[in-house]
């Protein structure tokens, strides 16, 4: 039985890693993506990268009108030719309720390939733009919390302690090894 997927949450080192292009496109990243894709809706989420459920590989799923035929799946994202800044509110499905307003660029250049390896370009400005850069962000190991300023970070503190104190709960450090027996000491 494969192992379910699910999200996984903030401060899981799995969010943290650089995520490594994806090479192989068949039914595997197919089935992935779709699952994914599922995940984001349930969550109530625009995206979702694959690093937020375990894989550490460069692919995102995102619907950024929540109809059905907009559902993306982007590969191997590379972003140029940035113009302008923008500052909006932004939450993330693996940092459960904290939403902090984060500075994005305002419109961005897309290359990338679909779920078969067909590669697409496309220009984006404002919400969608936005969505990429998120999940990008997620490709290469960074959070909000990251890109937030120090008022936002002191005003989630507390929130951020306790998805620590629950993902050290979950994730007990292992036993230390047994000690070796003492030493006879000779006479
Ligand atoms: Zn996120």
């Amino acid at each position: 039985m494969p192992e379910e997927l699910k999200i996984i949450f903030y401060p899981d080192p799995r969010l943290r890693k650089m995520s490594k292009p994806v090479k192989d496109f068949g039914p595997d990243l197919a089935l992935l993506a779709v699952k994914m894709l599922d995940l984001m809706r349930t969550g109530q989420g625009v995206g979702l990268a694959a690093p937020q459920v375990g894989k550490n590989i460069r692919l995102f799923v995102m619907n950024a009108t929540g109809k059905p035929e907009d559902d993306r799946v982007i590969v191997n994202p590379l972003l140029s030719d940035p113009d302008g800044e923008e500052s909006a509110e932004e939450g993330c499905l693996s940092i459960p309720d904290i939403k902090t307003d984060v500075l994005r660029l305002k419109t961005l250049r897309l290359n990338a390939q679909d779920v078969n390896g067909k590669p697409f370009e496309e220009t984006a400005t404002g919400f969608v733009a936005r969505v990429w850069q998120h999940e990008i962000d997620h490709l290469n190991g960074t959070l909000i919390i990251d890109r937030m300023g120090a008022l936002a970070k002191m005003a989630h503190r507390r929130k951020l302690k306790d998805l620590e104190d629950k993902y050290a709960a979950a994730h007990p450090p292992p036993p230390p090894p047994p000690k070796p027996p003492p030493k006879k000491k000779r006479k």
